[in-house]
């Protein structure tokens, strides 16, 4: 996405220019053509724009405009021309081709009609905010979070509180702020959520999609106070951080850092993690650093010991060299640079040295590490985002553990974790590890 700007640029000329040369027919005082000028929503599948026009308007060209309101490095409005027949104009954007937007999302319109004598007429610009209206949502709000629910009456300010707490110690460990207001939405059931999100993995329990501060979550009650408080924590650390962090230069944090810092998130470490890093010292389990940079282990105990040594590795980084220097790390990863230089920029180590250094300070048994390290990421390939799409992985549905084989992601992303099925989890004994994740995909 290097040529962003310029692309953005040249849209800011020609929309500026297109307006010069609307603004003088519609000078000119003729009567308004539109009787009615509408959209129908059917969440999450499609919306249809309906546009009724004075018969004897003469109308001969009409062009919708339209798009969702996020934060993207790149303009991505459509423009489709709709045939004028008669005098209903009617078009209908189906979701299932780019993703649906989740709800809360404000989505924009305006039509452009062109009569028999060329006098063009753009229509003011209309907003309507998508809903999901299966469900009778109550809403409570802090600030910065706005929370919607309908299951549970303790649910909503449970996890709102948890959210509060999450932001408030991001804040003061890390000095990052939410950016935007954030709208989370709690569905009753890990089922009533992926309803609203087309195509999301059938084990997904939540979703996060940064670009529209959105986080949509599955929490039955029974399990809202537990795994439902540290997930909220869990998904806002990546969104704020992949906020904070967001690279439109194709810039990319290394896997251990994004859950690294999600986990430290979530609060005062669970039981599971210090019992993983203990062992990792005693044992020495510990993984190399540099084969955290990508994927996690996907199954077993070995994901719940990345997450685990991914926090441990984040906590040594801000016990030892606060949260400036975290703050430099994010935004020198964004600015597109690669994990050994942004890590020898900021702290004088490379991925390696770091192993090194946390190990002993950890007092966990050095490893050898074999000299000319070879970088995992090439050059960032800047990905385009097609409209609509979750900005993360979905999280699985349970408190079990999480495996996961996280792809590496543009650091606009919160985190992307591919996790397995609920039903492989039922058999097996593991730790209840309150990860999750969301993020990443999709895109
Ligand atoms: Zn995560």
């Amino acid at each position: 996405m290097r040529y962003a700007l310029p692309v953005k640029n040249k849209h800011i000329l020609l929309t500026a220019l297109f307006w010069l040369l609307l603004a003088v027919p519609t000078a000119q005082g003729q009567s308004d053509p539109i009787l009615r000028n509408e959209i129908s929503l059917n969440f999450p599948n499609d919306a249809t724009f309906r546009l009724e026009l004075d018969p004897d308007a003469a109308i001969i060209d009409a062009v919708l405009t339209y798009d969702v309101e996020r934060a993207s490095c790149l303009e991505a409005e459509a423009q489709v021309p709709v045939d004028v027949n008669g005098a209903a104009l009617e078009w209908t954007w189906v979701m299932s081709r780019s993703g649906n937007p989740p709800p809360g999302a404000v989505l924009w319109w305006e039509w452009t009609l062109t009569d028999a004598d060329g006098n063009q007429l753009a229509t003011p610009r209309q907003t309507v905010t998508l809903t999901d209206d299966r469900f009778p949502w109550q809403t409570i709000e802090a600030e910065g979070v706005r929370l919607h629910w309908y299951r549970g009456d303790e649910v909503g300010p449970l996890l709102l509180d948890a959210a509060v707490a999450g932001l408030a110690q991001l804040e003061a460990d890390m000095g990052i702020v939410l950016q935007n207001e954030v709208n989370l939405f709690i569905y009753g059931s890990a089922e009533d959520m992926r309803e609203a999100v087309l195509y999301i993995q059938d084990w997904a329990g939540g979703v996060a999609f940064s670009e529209y501060n959105t986080i949509l979550m599955g929490v039955p009650p029974n399990i809202a106070a537990d795994w439902g408080t540290r997930t909220v924590r869990h998904e806002l650390a990546h969104l704020v951080i992949g906020q904070f962090g967001q690279s439109c230069v194709g810039g990319h944090r290394p896997t251990w850092l994004n859950e690294g810092l999600a986990v430290y998130a979530e609060g005062e470490p669970d039981a599971g993690t210090l019992a993983d890093i203990e062992s990792g010292i005693a044992d020495n389990r510990f993984e190399p650093v540099r084969s955290l940079n990508g994927a996690f282990p996907a199954h077993g105990d070995a994901a719940g010991m990345a997450y685990s040594q991914s926090y441990s590795l984040v906590n040594y980084l801000l016990t030892y060299y606060g949260e400036a220097k975290m703050q430099t790390l994010l935004l020198t990863l964004a600015d597109g640079h690669g994990y050994d230089a942004a890590l020898e920029q900021v702290y004088g180590f490379n991925v390696d040295g770091l192993e090194t250094a946390w190990r002993a300070a950890i007092n966990a048994p050095s490893r050898q590490i074999p000299p000319t390290p070879t970088p995992l990421v090439a050059a960032a390939v800047p990905t385009a985002v097609p409209l609509g799409a979750p900005v993360s992985l979905p999280t699985p549905e349970t408190a079990a553990a999480a495996p996961s084989a996280e792809p590496e992601r543009p650091s606009s992303d919160i985190c992307g974790l591919g996790l397995i099925p609920l039903a492989l989890l039922g058999g097996l004994s593991w730790r209840k590890r309150n990860e999750e994740d969301t993020k990443g995909n999709a895109e």
